[in-house]
């Protein structure tokens, strides 16, 4: 059924740019039409994908319940893109759900993932967000939207466990040539591709969530459902970045366990892999026993992999060149002091870049000063690269994030169809690692005391 009154409410110019899509002298009402789904792109043929997960570690058969895939973009150059509707409706796999999102949600989803693109962090992106008229029924009565979602794919590791879990070995084999074709063409000719791949997807994943680990971003729901294939950050729902450095740090009002707390993620990351791994089973080796083997061999490099680029990410983030091997307390002893003192995470770093955002006295603190000593003798050791530690951390180092009580500021002025503060925001995060004037106001915590809540599928 066609929508009355659906409405474009912003549309991402760079990113239409990138892939090759001319809007300019699309007539407004016409982009409206399109982005909520009333009139599809010639050619398009729309579907919605099937796949299966853990949901805080339970497996359940999901799929696509309020998304929906309208095709596939090939820009000029070649990079082939999904282009995804995100609440445009009921689809077969909606169990009781509306199918339908709400303005704010979708808005969240769309500052945080470019947020993400600009901090050079693999993501899904957002094309634009358009309104759809109607009233949609959560807690109270929200204004309805439309997201509209770019990805390399929305293959994920969900979409191996709904095959795996129908025992459809043929169809696993498909998928499997199918996503290393599309996604990781070096390993096309490869002598065992399933190993292959895990392997490949392990590297992958590593450095996605060093980067979550750098900026301090926590995903909030990573079910297997929602780890993509690509590598990509995907599906932004309770996500939120930390400002007090608390590796405990929750956000998510479901998660009451912590399962997907920030210092969690990685060891989540691993589990999901494993569950990745099982799937292939089938595909490494028709002996059980070997393939089992072979792959959990690969799984139990995961460890050292990920210490290794961690650390690697830490001694970025403190201009640290070569190795050393007290690399790994001094970046300890500072995170502990931090989260003694509770200190926002990003702006002691910017401290350290003698960037400082405002004055904190807890920055006098002669325990942070005897480590700064420490710190400074570790950056002698840069040798000939000694001049260029503030280069390198200003690249690893976000000066600003999308603060959560900044984001809530915008999405409740946007839901008065005050669209400017959002606008401005979204500026200022396309630019995450440079000085700019008058951004204060959007580099210091929240003052109130009262914990951040995220929700859910809303
Ligand atoms: P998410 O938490 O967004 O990853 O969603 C988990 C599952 O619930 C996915 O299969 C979604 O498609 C489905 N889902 C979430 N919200 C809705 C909704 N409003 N209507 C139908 N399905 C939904
Ligand atoms: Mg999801």
């Amino acid at each position: 059924m066609l929508l009355k009154k659906p409405e474009l409410v912003i549309l991402n110019k760079d990113l239409a740019k990138d892939l090759n899509l001319d809007f300019t002298r699309t007539h407004e009402d016409e982009l409206s039409s399109l982005f909520t789904g009333n009139k599809l792109p010639e050619g398009s043929d729309s579907i919605a994908q099937a796949y299966a997960g853990h949901q805080f570690g339970h497996f359940t058969m999901l799929g696509d319940g309020r998304a929906i895939l309208i095709g596939e973009h090939l820009t000029k150059d070649n990079r082939r893109y999904d282009i995804q509707f995100k609440g445009s409706g009921r689809t077969s796999f909606s169990r009781n759900g509306d199918g339908r999102a709400a303005l704010g949600p979708m808005l969240r989803e769309y500052i945080i993932s470019e947020a993400m693109h600009n901090l050079k962090i693999p993501t899904t992106r957002s094309l634009a967000v358009a309104k759809t008229g109607e009233k949609i029924m959560r807690d109270t009565l929200l204004h309805g939207a439309v997201l509209t979602r770019v990805a390399q794919s929305h293959i994920r590791v969900g979409t191996f466990q709904y095959l795996a879990a129908s025992k459809k070995n043929d169809e696993l084999k498909t998928l499997l040539d199918y996503v290393i074709k599309r996604h990781y063409p070096d390993i096309e000719n490869s002598k065992n591709k399933p190993l292959d791949l895990l392997e490949t997807l392990i590297n992958k994943q590593i450095d996605l969530v060093v980067n979550w680990m750098r900026v301090g971003f926590i995903h909030g729901v990573m079910n297997t459902d929602n780890m993509a294939i690509s590598g990509e950050t995907i599906d932004y729902g309770p996500c939120a970045f930390m400002d007090t450095y608390d590796p405990k740090t929750v956000f998510s009002s479901i998660d009451q366990m912590g399962r997907y707390a920030y210092c969690n993620q990685p060891v989540i990351t691993r589990w999901n892999l494993s569950r990745f791994a099982e799937c292939l089973i089938p595909l490494i080796n028709i002996n059980q026993d070997k393939a089992i083997n072979q792959a959990t061999e690969i799984i139990n490099t995961f460890e050292k992999k990920y210490e290794e680029k961690w650390l690697n990410m830490m001694r970025g983030k403190l201009g640290l060149f070569n190795e050393n091997d007290k690399d790994k307390s001094l970046i300890l002893d500072l995170l502990t002091w931090m989260h003694q003192k509770k200190l926002d995470y990003t702006n002691t770093f910017c401290h350290l870049m003698n960037d400082e955002i405002k004055k904190d006295i807890k920055f006098e603190d002669e325990n942070f000063q005897n480590w700064k000593i420490r710190w400074k003798e570790r950056l002698r050791e840069n040798s000939d690269n000694y001049q260029n530690y503030k280069k390198l951390m200003k690249t690893f180092n976000p000066i600003v994030i999308p603060r959560n009580h900044k984001v809530e500021e915008v999405l409740s002025e946007a839901n008065q169809n005050n669209f400017e503060p959002l606008e401005r925001l979204l500026e200022i995060l396309k630019k995450p690692y440079h000085n700019q004037s008058d951004i204060l106001d959007y580099q210091i915590p929240s003052s109130s005391n009262e914990k951040y809540q995220t929700f859910c599928g809303t």
